[in-house]
């Protein structure tokens, strides 16, 4: 078919011969394996099974009448009720010629008789109708692009399957290949410029796709598709196409791009392999010289896996697959550590893919406002929780929530929060908010403004994570804040890392500069907690007390603590 870049050169077509006497099958086989590959079906339930399974590789089908259970007949009506099954072409065998009309009525494209004694006329019969058929299919359809050469998009795809079917094993890659600032060239030279360099790389890529032992297309303006063999490397395939494009068009620099998925998985469609090739490309997009990148399927898996979360997230809500658990704070100034308040965390328990970390979830729901709707949820779960210790146990314990810094720039944000207080019988300083260093660094006038109404309005503010947002000594004396919450990390080697625990004795200074308490989290061993209590800090929170609790877990922990709560 294709002469220049095509994949049909070389490759035999697929014949299927359905007949139940053996002796028939071997003789057609003979006659028409010099040209065609053959496969076989004794009976015509097997046929149609075989038809299915190579619907799209089988070219004809040789089909006796007389077969026991289905016979020809019933396998030709079968083949004409589906769309794509009837464009198949059928070559009837038969010996009856009362049996041609109706087969004909029935859609098939020619007949044979029995016996066979010429095969030269039976095999250019195959031929006809395999042409024939072909030939139909193409009608409406532009196999080559008329610009470059190249298939169309539609034929290269379907042709990329075909070569598939062929060689099942193989391991192919999908390539995209665009030009580097084509409108570019485009508008300052013109169409017809711009044509020439398209056509000039469509030569490259299909001398490269032809040697390879693959297949290219044009999809798109500027865009080419391959699909050729697989190879580690992209880097000589690059530079053929610079030097190609060099010497065809010295005027100007072009340009391309790669984008590659290798070894591209073979139960996705064609079109997602190479969508998956052009989102490696599109990765590449303000690049001026020739480049190539491979397509990350890892970061893939990780995009649809947000995706999975972002669609799932009202159902959880309503379904009840969040719930907030509650990590004790514990006042370490007096003799004994006191219960003092507790942090509200999220967990979210997917009914198939079990725990997600709020890591994976909250900063993909920050990114698309979702994050209003979470924590919304885990304000009311945490005031009504502090309700109900007072109202069961008259025990007070104030317990603090994440406050996202998408949050903070949400108009309604402070009346949401008063409207939840008040609902629930409490004051605003009885929930706390605990906003990440960084949020003020990042934004700090905007911030500290919404922070400072949140505090006349008698709300407490916990700066969390601190150490990590770089907040000068001049910015947090003006800051409003009324606890520094010390990051992790500090916490973590202050044991074995003498510098960590200077930092830390260093933000504790800060802190009494600052008349705050100094929390710190992340407190896992009993000498870590020594260490900080008795460099001065005033909280602690972390495994080596308690690990975030479900409320129920809390309830029984503020019963049993009740004598020592603040
Ligand atoms: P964060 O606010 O810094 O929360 C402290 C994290 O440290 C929590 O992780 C907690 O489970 C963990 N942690 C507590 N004690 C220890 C300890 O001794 N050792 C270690 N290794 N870890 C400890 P978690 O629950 O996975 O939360 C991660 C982050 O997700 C939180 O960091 C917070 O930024 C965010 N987050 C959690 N719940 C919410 C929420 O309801 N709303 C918002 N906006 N963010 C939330
Ligand atoms: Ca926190
Ligand atoms: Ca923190």
């Amino acid at each position: 078919m294709n002469e220049r870049f095509g994949m049909e050169e070389g490759i035999r077509r697929k014949v299927l011969v359905v007949d139940d006497e053996q002796v028939n099958r071997k003789l057609l086989g003979m006659i028409i394996g010099r040209k065609y590959d053959v496969i076989y079906a004794e009976s015509g339930v097997q046929a149609m099974s075989l038809i299915r399974r190579n619907v799209k590789t089988i070219s004809l089908v040789m089909l006796d009448l007389l077969m026991p259970e289905k016979d020809g007949y019933e396998v030709l009506k079968e083949m004409r009720e589906s769309d794509e099954l009837k464009m198949i072409p059928v070559i009837v065998l038969t010996s009856e010629k009362s049996a041609e009309v109706k087969s004909l009525q029935l859609g098939a494209a020619d007949f044979i008789s029995k016996p066979y004694d010429m095969p030269e006329v039976i095999l250019a019969r195959v031929s006809r109708s395999i042409e024939l058929a072909e030939s139909y299919k193409m009608l409406n359809r532009t196999e080559h692009d008329s610009l470059t050469g190249l298939y169309s998009r539609d034929f290269f795809m379907e042709y990329c399957e075909r070569l598939d079917s062929f060689y099942p094993e193989k391991q192919m890659d999908a390539v995209a290949v665009d030009i580097n600032r084509f409108h570019v060239i485009n508008e300052l030279h013109g169409r017809a410029y711009g044509d020439r360099v398209v056509k000039e790389t469509a030569i490259c890529m299909g001398g490269i796709a032809a040697r390879e032992g693959g297949l290219a297309g044009r999809s798109g303006v500027d865009c080419f598709l391959m699909y050729i063999p697989h190879r580690d490397d992209y880097s000589d395939l690059v530079a053929e196409c610079d030097t190609l494009l060099e010497t065809t068009i010295p005027e100007i620099s072009v340009s391309v791009r790669f984008g590659i998925y290798a070894d591209a998985d073979r139960s996705l469609e064609p079109e997602r392999r190479f969508d998956r090739a052009k989102s490696a490309c599109g990765k590449k997009k303000n690049s001026r010289s020739s480049t190539f990148e491979f397509y990350d399927t890892q970061l893939y898996e990780k995009e649809m896996f947000d995706e999975r979360l972002i669609s799932d997230m009202e159902t959880a809500i309503s379904e009840k697959q969040f719930t907030v658990y509650f990590q004790p704070k514990y006042d370490v100034t007096g003799d004994e550590p006191r219960l003092s308040s507790a942090e509200a965390l999220i967990r979210w328990i997917h009914p198939e893919l079990g725990f997600i970390s709020p890591g994976a979830f909250i900063p993909l729901f920050e990114n698309n406002g979702l994050i209003h709707r979470l924590d919304n949820f885990v304000w009311n779960e945490t005031a009504a929780t502090i309700r109900m210790l007072k109202e069961k146990y008259g025990v007070y314990v104030p317990i603090s929530v994440n406050v996202s810094r998408i949050d903070i720039f949400d108009p309604e944000f402070e009346s949401k929060l008063l409207e939840i207080v008040t609902k629930n019988g409490l004051e605003p300083k009885d929930l706390l908010l605990e906003i990440t260093e960084s949020a003020y660094t990042e934004n700090s006038s905007q911030i500290i403004k919404a922070v400072e109404k949140l505090r006349e309005g008698g709300f407490r503010i916990e700066m969390d994570d601190f150490g990590t947002g770089y907040s000068s000594l001049n910015m947090l004396s003006a800051l409003p804040i009324d606890a520094l919450k010390l990051d992790m990390r500090f916490v973590r080697h202050i044991l074995e890392n003498d510098k960590d625990l200077r930092m830390v004795k260093l933000v504790i200074d800060i802190a009494k500069y600052l008349e705050v308490p100094v929390i710190a989290e992340g407190v896992e061993k009993k000498e870590q907690y020594e260490l900080l209590k008795e460099s001065g800090c005033d909280v602690i929170q972390g495994y080596y007390f308690s690990r975030p609790l479900p409320p129920d877990d809390f309830e029984k922990l503020v019963i049993k603590e009740e004598g020592k709560v603040c």
